[in-house]
């Protein structure tokens, strides 16, 4: 497969190279020359266990991979999920897509248990005798998952930069206790743009970069602008659809959508290649927290990040600038690159851009505050005894909308356990707890709902290190990691 920038300046010619640059230096997203329509015979829809849908699906795309080689991968990374990968609560006319049973409890587990051995297989295909040093900042939900997937697999180091103050303690546990032998988290002293300013500034730091050369390391990054952060999350659409199909919740001549907690706009993208593959889903429905930065963008046309910033319970999603949206730009705007890049510096320059507004037919967007969200938690739990976390609230909200004036079903991405947030998911089912880490143990007594039982594992996990600096002191934490 061929690979082009959304902002026309570079064309890669192997899915290794995809997946191992990330972002392009013209500063554009990585999309496949062409995405093929895929479709599944009736025995297939009767017989297919979610990693036959994956390889189908993934090989598809990533063609040019040697298929013994993706398929065993495949299998491995999800042997790391519980023994039903994807379970699908059933409540009246909205499907939940518990997308959150792999080993850090959210729906980045789907990507990031693969993205790992992806890049083992590329250093091995290319024979390149470095390392790949992955260096990552996160605001929580990308760190674990990236520091698990990461975890002892041969030639990569994995360093991920979090912020002191801002993620939940349950989330920084998931990464301080992480014990593999070339996994790193570091605290940073500021918030998560600090990290991700300063980590940016390595990225583009040409000496630094001939030193880690120097040390046998080639830099990369997980974060969520990678292509093989995408693709393995198009395959859980086509499974939960089949699935619905062939356990006759679902007819064909239903009208399905797709609704989606939405931060950095990846996860509903994934839904939109899906549909561009030929799956069968109606609209799609973008939820957003108090930062509602793209409900007004698909309501209006206007993209304005001249705004201020919040901080609400639904943190995964607490963000201005949604890089996937550049992609979901390209495909929508006629696949005209030049229309891209003139958008992006706009955003660039003025803090907003604008399109037309009949570009952005067949997607919906809502946005909930915090507490309209406490609220769908403890409505879904009365009503249907069922936990939902925060970021699944919102979009059951946003769901629940939009089938006022729409007859239809809908596929809903949950994409986190209730009990990664337990503290908020207590605040709105009104239990006592103490701290972040007791509020597990009080939901589940609370609720006779039992957690994954990993979850405790982590509780009592030794931290393996804590490492925390100043964000003035990356490099020399670098040094001193990979010396
Ligand atoms: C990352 C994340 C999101 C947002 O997903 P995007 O792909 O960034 O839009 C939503 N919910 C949870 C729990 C997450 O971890």
């Amino acid at each position: 497969m061929n690979y082009l920038s959304t902002r026309g300046s570079s064309k890669l010619s192997s899915s290794f190279d995809a997946l191992m640059k990330g972002l392009s230096d013209d500063g554009g997203l990585y999309i496949p020359e062409k995405l093929e329509k895929i479709s599944f015979i009736k025995d297939e829809i009767e017989n297919f266990q979610y990693t036959d849908y994956a390889k189908k699906i993934i090989s598809n795309i990533f063609d040019d991979i040697d298929k013994k080689d993706l398929f065993e991968q495949i299998d491995l990374a999800y042997e790391s999920f519980e023994k039903d990968i994807l379970p699908i609560k059933d409540l009246d006319d909205i499907f939940y897509m518990e997308l959150f049973h792999g080993q850090t409890f959210a729906f980045k587990d789907f990507a990031l248990s693969l993205l790992p051995r992806l890049i083992s297989l590329a250093l091995k295909n290319k024979n390149i005798d470095k390392d790949i040093l992955i260096l990552t900042a996160t605001s929580g939900d990308t760190g674990s998952a990236a520091l698990y997937g990461f975890k002892n697999v041969d030639r990569t180091k994995i360093i991920v930069f979090y912020p002191n103050k801002g993620i939940s303690e349950i989330q920084k546990r998931q990464m301080t206790s992480v014990d593999g032998n070339n996994t790193y988290a570091v605290g940073i002293e500021g918030n998560f743009d600090d990290a991700q300013s300063n980590l940016k500034l390595i990225f583009n730091d040409k000496e630094f970069k001939e030193y880690l050369d120097e040390k046998g390391y080639i830099l990369s990054s997980a974060n969520s602008i990678n292509i093989a952060r995408l693709v393995p999350q198009i395959v859980y659409y086509f499974y939960t659809y089949n699935t619905l199909l062939k356990e006759e919740k679902i007819k064909e001549k239903d009208k399905v959508s797709v609704c989606v907690p939405t931060g950095n706009f990846g996860n509903i993208l994934a839904a939109f290649l899906a549909r561009k593959m030929g799956l069968k889903i109606n609209n799609l429905i973008c939820a957003s927290n108090k930062n509602n930065v793209l409900t007004d963008f698909i309501n209006t046309g206007v993209y304005n990040i001249k705004r201020d910033f919040y901080i609400t319970n639904s943190p995964s999603m607490d963000i201005l600038v949604s890089s996937n949206l550049e992609r979901f730009l390209y495909y929508q705007l006629g696949e005209d690159p030049e229309i891209v890049k003139k958008l992006m510096e706009d955003l660039k320059e003025k803090g907003e851009y604008r399109v037309d507004k009949d570009k952005l037919k067949s997607i919906y967007a809502y946005s909930f505050d915090d507490e309209d969200t406490l609220k769908e938690i403890k409505r879904v739990y009365d009503k249907y005894n069922y936990l939902i976390d925060t970021h699944t609230a919102v979009a059951s909200l946003a769901a629940n909308e939009y089938l006022k004036d729409h007859d239809e079903k809908v596929m809903l991405a949950s994409t986190a356990s209730a009990f990664k947030f337990a503290h908020s998911t207590n605040q709105a089912l009104g239990i006592d707890y103490n701290d972040q880490l007791d509020a597990i143990d009080c939901l589940e007594k609370a609720t006779n709902i039992l957690a994954d039982k990993r979850f405790k594992e982590i509780l009592n996990k030794k931290e393996k290190q804590n490492y925390s600096v100043d964000k003035s002191e990356i490099k020399k934490i670098i040094k001193e990691i990979i010396n």
